[in-house]
């Protein structure tokens, strides 16, 4: 649905001049809930206010449904953003706020009425419609500002860092409260986050960014199980990085030497390399430990770090370097381990990924 193709934006010029997106493909399709995650600084909201049109770019195309969408100024894309401050207005009721938009575009009263309650229903502020914007809680203020960025019935809405001005407990609810209204609404929803978690949970698709370029996109599932780079691996998640030999590649499956001389078999990246020394990543949960004697990896238990509902088990490889395992703690299971016994760490066949460089 919108396709961006070959996207570079440089920012100042000369000494100054800075690449904030540097060569940018992406096709973001109709219907999906599509994130843009990366670290601060990374490209995401340039990226957006590209899309939004508040931006040019300084190299590429950017087109919507075949058209392009860079001919047109922001005010004719149908394209809405929701602003990480709510820009609400703070004289003007609640249902005022959702119609202003519809309003200023000249529809008939009846209509602004009928989309105003429609709106406020599916947020679920029916209630408040009377209310003051002042006089309502930031998570009310979010609900209000994505029903009035909603009313117009945008084909795309732009959603840059919405739920971070509210608080854990809310955050939580409305990230679900975010899905429904995109599969409710069928509205195709670009949301940037810098937030692994947020990104996992609501996302159809993520990209993953990473100075100016994306470095992965995939469902949170591919993003999460089968990193293709060091720095994804690194920046969703909590991950093992071992050094191996890749012995050789078929069907996407390698044939690996871990450093304790033991063979056994991991996914490759697309475009990986074929054989020689690679790095391995190993999610903590996907490990477990055994007895040294059956383990691919052998060592000694360095740390028992207990988090509720999980414990995570530190162990110092014989072959050199840490490697920790984390196990779902059952109620009134006996702690078997400690500091310094004699363990072993086990991974299925194919659960490890070998790393693109
Ligand atoms: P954050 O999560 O902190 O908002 P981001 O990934 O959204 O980060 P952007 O706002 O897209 O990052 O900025 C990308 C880079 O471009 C940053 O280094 C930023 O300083 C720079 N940048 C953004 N806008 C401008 C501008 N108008 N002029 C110069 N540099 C800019």
């Amino acid at each position: 649905m919108i396709e961006i193709d070959g996207v570079t934006k440089i920012f100042g010029t000369g000494s100054t001049a800075f690449r904030a997106l540097d060569e940018v493909s992406v096709t973001i399709r109709e219907n999906e809930f599509f994130t843009l995650l990366g670290p601060s600084g990374c490209g995401k909201t340039t990226l957006l206010r590209l899309i939004a049109g508040f931006e040019y770019p300084t190299e590429g195309r950017i087109t919507l449904d075949g058209g392009d969408l860079l001919d047109n100024p922001p005010h004719r894309r149908p394209v809405n953003t929701v602003f990480q401050s709510y820009a609400l207005f703070p004289h003007m009721t609640v249902a005022e706020n959702i119609g202003f938009g519809l309003e200023m575009l000249g529809k008939p009263r009846q209509e602004v009425r009928r989309t105003v309650d429609e709106m406020l229903e599916l947020v679920r502020m029916t209630e408040m419609a009377g209310r003051r914007t002042s006089q309502i809680s930031g998570g009310q203020q979010q609900r209000v500002a994505l029903a009035r960025a909603l009313a117009p019935r945008p084909k795309v809405l732009l959603l840059d860092e919405p739920l971070s001005a509210l608080d854990f407990k809310l955050r939580k609810d409305m990230q679900l409260e975010l899905k429904r209204l995109q599969s409710e609404t069928g509205i195709t929803f670009v949301f940037v986050t810098h937030d692994q978690a947020e990104a996992l949970t609501m996302s159809d698709r993520i990209a993953v960014m990473n100075e100016g370029s994306i470095r992965q996109i995939g469902g949170p599932r591919d993003i999460y199980d089968h990193p293709a780079e060091r720095f994804v691996a690194d920046f969703i998640g909590d991950t093992n990085f071992l050094e191996a030999e890749l012995l050789d590649v078929s069907d996407g499956r390698a044939r690996i030497r871990l450093p304790s001389g033991t063979e056994t078999e991991a996914r490759t990246a697309e475009g990986g390399a074929a054989s020689g020394h690679v790095t391995l990543a190993v999610r903590p949960e996907h490990a477990q430990l055994s007895p040294p004697d059956e383990a691919l990896l052998p060592g000694r238990l360095a740390e028992v770090v207990y988090f509720g509902t999980d414990t995570h088990f530190h162990v110092d490889l014989d072959a050199g370097g840490r490697f920790v395992v984390r196990q779902q703690n059952q109620p009134d299971a006996a702690q078997p381990r400690q500091a310094g016994d004699p363990v072993g760490i086990t991974f299925a066949a194919g659960v490890g990924q070998v790393l693109r460089d």
